[in-house]
């Protein structure tokens, strides 16, 4: 009935500025802020919230904000034992600055994130996680690793391939759902332009599938979501919002489908329910503190 997330735990630092630095300029910034972030630790909130029982393994730095961060994910509902604190390793952090015209620039540097290997995955006990989700800010070698041992156990394994790296397609014939956003499916199905109509996109994503059960799902930002299998493709048109901030959106999506399939909601039904949690989610800043409840999504939808 539970969801087993790998993936990345970061510190986001946001600072505003007027105008971004030039290389070796030095300008004030307007305002520091400090979120949890990370796609890992957006996605385990995102579950955790919608309802299902959500085990997050991961890594962060002993010394620093590791331990604050896997507290404060606790206090979401995420199960934490799984995320080791490793000493001399920073952990994981995004820096962003953000214009006055909403114009940014971010460095990630993957920290501790790095450091989670097979053999942490192979000390993990997986009985009773129903649904594994993953992205590809955790080594592609723990991944593997995973859901190789997922697959032994009957577990369902949904990878969000984002970023889209090279390294991501190798595990694509390992995975059950595949989640993608637009610019994603272009960059893996290599298209020059990315796709935008259902049929487009359900051609490109068919590119991708090596096995004739598995799924692709397309989020489409405010057009909604596709979801392709080998004989049926069908969208879910996106909720009318007021769109504030879409920081964390595809994260939240990703989480809130895993939550609904561990507890056993069918493709389509699963896939409505997160395009309304995503929906929610613009409507507030953040990523992590704009992942909606259950009942707040149920109450959405009524
Ligand atoms: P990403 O954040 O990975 O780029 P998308 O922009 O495709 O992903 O957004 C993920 C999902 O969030 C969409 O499929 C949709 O369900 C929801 N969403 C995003 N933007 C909006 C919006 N402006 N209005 C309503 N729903 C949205």
């Amino acid at each position: 009935m539970s969801v087993f997330v790998l993936g990345s735990i970061n510190l986001d630092a946001v600072a505003r500025v007027d105008d971004l630095p030039r290389p070796g300029e030095t300008v004030a910034g307007l305002s520091l802020e400090l979120f949890p972030g990370g796609k890992g630790a957006n996605q385990a909130v995102a579950a955790a919230r919608m309802g299902a029982p959500t085990r997050l393994m991961g890594a962060v730095g002993k010394e620093d904000s590791g331990p604050n961060l896997k507290a404060t994910l606790a206090g979401y509902g995420v199960q934490v034992s799984d995320v080791f604190e490793l000493k001399g390793t920073p952990t994981g952090q995004a820096h962003v600055w953000v214009g006055s015209g909403g114009e940014n620039m971010i460095v990630v540097t993957s920290g501790a994130n790095a450091a989670v290997t097979p053999q942490h995955v192979a000390a993990t006990a997986l009985e009773g996680q129903r649904v594994l989700l993953s992205q590809l800010e955790s080594p592609a070698q723990a991944i593997e690793a995973l859901f190789r041992a997922g697959a032994a156990k009957g577990a369902l394994r949904i990878l969000n391939a984002a970023p889209a790296l090279p390294q991501g397609a190798a595990l694509f014939p390992l995975t059950d759902i595949l989640i993608l956003n637009q610019t994603e499916l272009a960059t893996y199905a290599k298209l020059d332009a990315e796709p935008a109509k259902l049929e487009e996109v359900s051609r490109a994503s068919r590119k991708l599938m090596s096995r004739p059960d598995q799924i692709v799902i397309v989020t489409l930002g405010a057009a909604g979501v596709a979801c392709i299998r080998r004989d049926e493709a069908f969208l879910i048109e996106g909720r009318k919002v007021k769109a504030i901030d879409t920081t964390g959106a595809g994260d939240c999506f990703c989480g809130a489908l895993a939550s609904a399939l561990a507890i056993s909601m069918d493709l389509r039904e699963a896939v409505e329910l997160a395009n309304a949690a995503a929906a929610l989610s613009v409507q507030k800043s953040g990523a992590a503190p704009s992942m909606p409840s259950k009942r707040e999504v149920e109450a959405f939808l009524e």
